[in-house]
């Protein structure tokens, strides 16, 4: 099974990408992820990237896209979740493009849909522990309290500043692709506001619902 993740920033794609890929056995590529690693590494894509992601830019599509591409290609996996690409149109039609190439197109594209309110509580207080990458919410999943403070940190994108922006980006830049996918007949909505596990099975509902009907 080959699926993509969309929808706003603070939706809870990264968390659902990680329970899906373990119930599911696939491979979990998130371009966000992979843009971290870059900065964390220093490279220079890395350097180029972190000046949009701490503004709450995108970072531009032909840099994603040859992450994306080539993490498809290098993880040599065949069965895989997609988590925060695409998020323009063009990154869309590259992407379609090239899995129609390979002959291997995305089974369905999963829709994240949950109102600005909550998007703003769950990114502002996101916090994430610098060395293992885990995320957690000072509300519903607080750190726990063996973990040393210092390790606990805010993603500068989180910030009150960036996130305004990433919700306006996201308007602008990425909700078109919704309606990319939905032409295509690949868009599975799903209500993304709740605790993660009623999430995760709604998510399980849904998929069932559209890969009896499209099989994939
Ligand atoms: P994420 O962890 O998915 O929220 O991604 C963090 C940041 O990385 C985003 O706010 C963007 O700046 C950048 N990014 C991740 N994926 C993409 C993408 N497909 N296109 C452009 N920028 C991206």
């Amino acid at each position: 099974m080959r699926i993509a993740l969309f929808g706003p920033p603070g939706a809870g794609k990264g968390t659902q990408a990680t329970l899906l890929a373990e119930r599911h056995g696939l491979c979990h590529i998130s371009t966000g992820n992979i843009l971290r690693a870059a900065i964390k590494a220093g490279t220079p894509v890395g350097l180029e990237a972190k000046k949009y992601i701490d503004a709450g830019q995108l970072v531009p599509d032909e840099v994603v896209r040859t992450l994306a591409e080539d993490a498809i290609i290098a993880e040599d996996c065949d069965q895989y979740i997609l988590d925060g690409y695409p998020r323009t149109v063009q990154q869309a039609e590259w992407l379609n493009t090239f899995l129609v190439a390979r002959n291997t197109p995305l089974c369905a594209v999963i829709f994240f849909v949950l109102p600005d309110e909550v998007i703003i509580d769950r990114l502002s207080k996101r916090r994430v522990h610098k060395e293992t990458g885990e995320n957690y919410h000072l509300d519903h999943k607080p750190p726990p309290p063996d973990i040393d403070p210092s390790l606990i940190i805010q993603r500068p994108d989180d910030q009150p500043d960036a996130i305004r922006k990433r919700i306006q980006v996201y308007k602008i830049e990425t909700q078109p692709v919704e309606d990319y996918y939905r032409r295509q007949g690949a868009l599975v909505e799903v209500d993304a506001v709740g605790g993660f596990e009623e999430i995760a099975a709604r998510i399980e509902e849904v998929l069932k619902a559209h890969t009896d009907t499209v099989p994939c």
